[in-house]
């Protein structure tokens, strides 16, 4: 009696977590969420003797993490999340205007003597190692003024991303004892440094002390700042033979499912689809691959982009970044429009607005990778997906149309 009594209650237990897992999904994730972190004083103890371990100098922690403190707003900017997700248009908008362009090809000309022995050294375009500088810090004006060691201690002892962060701060412990950055130096508030704002860890495997005064200062030394941005670039495969890829013309018909960097195929099969340069003239016949991207969707402009273009990703994973960069260098050196194609003006989408579309196609059997409000490239695909079983152009785009279809079409 007592077993079923006991079988009884189980079961109603059960189904009354289940019930409340129902109601409230998300209370899981909810506890994992509020965990907390250990406490500060302890962890750091543990901090300081396996920086001990690691052979970090007593001078150094001494003036580093004895009297560290966390730092509240490095974690607040941490939980921040942009409301919106900026279209592609407003962000080529703010990263490449004209001011930037002027500024550019003036520091082309100041620095031409550094840039001609980097670029001769790492044989990478000096338009690009200016380009790079442009978009992180707008050529050097906001390096970031957050302590690094404090800011990297807060993260890394946060639980969000400790052992990332951890990593990072044992980085740039080690850099000042090598002399190469001070130990206050100060950067973005999740430790990114100078000019090109490098992460420790990128500090400390590509940083080149160029002008050989015994560190590399990617803050006050040109020849340092323009030799790592190249030498990093270089490492991430850097072909300086060929260009970033180009703004090009599709033909009316075009299948725009062959959009997206997982559609590789030969400039030279592009032009036989129809492809051709913006004025019209046709595609140059050379053996390099190239993928199309629509980062508009069908109606904006559409890019062919190289193998360089992947080493951009390398520096920062964003499509939107990568082309930015690509057509602010090639400003500083053509007289052209930045896009021969106007913008679309379309919204931005909020996270909700972006969820919902992930959970509708969740619905109907896609894999959006989860519902998270970030427009991954899964989400992309699934859009893609979607898009072709319901016959409509194969961009991958997510926009407000998109979402009144999912709204209004059944299951
Ligand atoms: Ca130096």
């Amino acid at each position: 009696m007592f077993m079923i009594n006991n079988k009884q209650n189980m079961i109603k237990i059960s189904l009354m977590i289940w019930i409340f897992l129902c109601i409230f999904p998300d209370s899981l994730v909810a506890s994992k969420k509020v965990q907390q972190a250990p406490n500060f004083s302890e962890w750091l103890d543990k901090l300081k003797v396996e920086a001990i371990k690691k052979r970090i100098s007593k001078e150094t922690l001494e003036k580093t993490l004895f009297k560290v403190k966390p730092l509240k707003r490095v974690i607040e900017l941490d939980r921040k999340q942009p409301e919106f997700s900026m279209t592609f248009s407003d962000y080529i908008k703010k990263s490449v205007t004209k001011k930037r362009v002027r500024q550019g090809r003036q520091l082309l000309g100041k620095y031409k003597n550094v840039l001609d022995s980097v670029s001769g050294k790492f044989d990478v375009q000096q338009r690009f190692l200016i380009a790079f500088w442009g978009l992180e810090t707008n050529y050097g004006n906001y390096t970031g003024s957050f302590p690094i060691v404090p800011a990297l201690v807060t993260l890394a002892h946060d639980r969000r991303r400790a052992s990332f962060f951890r990593n990072q701060l044992f980085a740039a412990l080690k850099l000042i004892d090598q002399g190469h950055i001070r130990y206050n130096a100060r950067g973005s508030w999740a430790g990114a440094m100078g000019n090109h704002q490098f992460m420790p860890t990128t500090y400390r495997d590509f940083a080149t002390d160029f002008d050989q005064d015994g560190a590399a200062d990617l803050w006050n030394s040109k020849p340092d700042t323009f030799a790592s941005a190249a030498n990093y670039l270089k490492k991430a495969g850097w072909d300086s033979s060929k260009n970033w890829g180009r703004e090009v013309k599709l033909p009316t018909d075009f299948e725009f499912g062959l959009s997206g960097l997982k559609e590789r195929r030969k400039l030279y099969d592009w032009g036989l689809m129809g492809v051709k340069k913006t004025d019209g003239s046709a595609l140059p016949e050379v053996d390099i691959d190239a993928c199309l991207l629509l980062p508009s969707g069908y109606r904006g402009p559409a890019f062919l982009v190289y193998s360089n273009f992947r080493s951009i990703l390398i520096w920062n994973r964003s499509i939107y970044y990568a082309l930015a960069v690509g057509l602010l260098a090639d400003q500083l050196i053509f007289e052209k429009p930045v896009l021969d194609t106007p913008l679309v003006v379309e919204p931005a989408m909020s996270r909700s607005e972006i969820k919902e579309i992930q959970k509708n196609l969740e619905v109907r059997g896609y894999n959006p990778g989860g519902v998270d409000g970030i427009l991954g490239s899964k989400t992309r695909l699934a859009i893609k997906s979607f898009q072709k079983n319901s016959q409509q152009p194969e961009d991958g785009h997510p926009s407000v149309e998109l979402l009144k279809t999912l709204r209004n079409s059944g299951l």
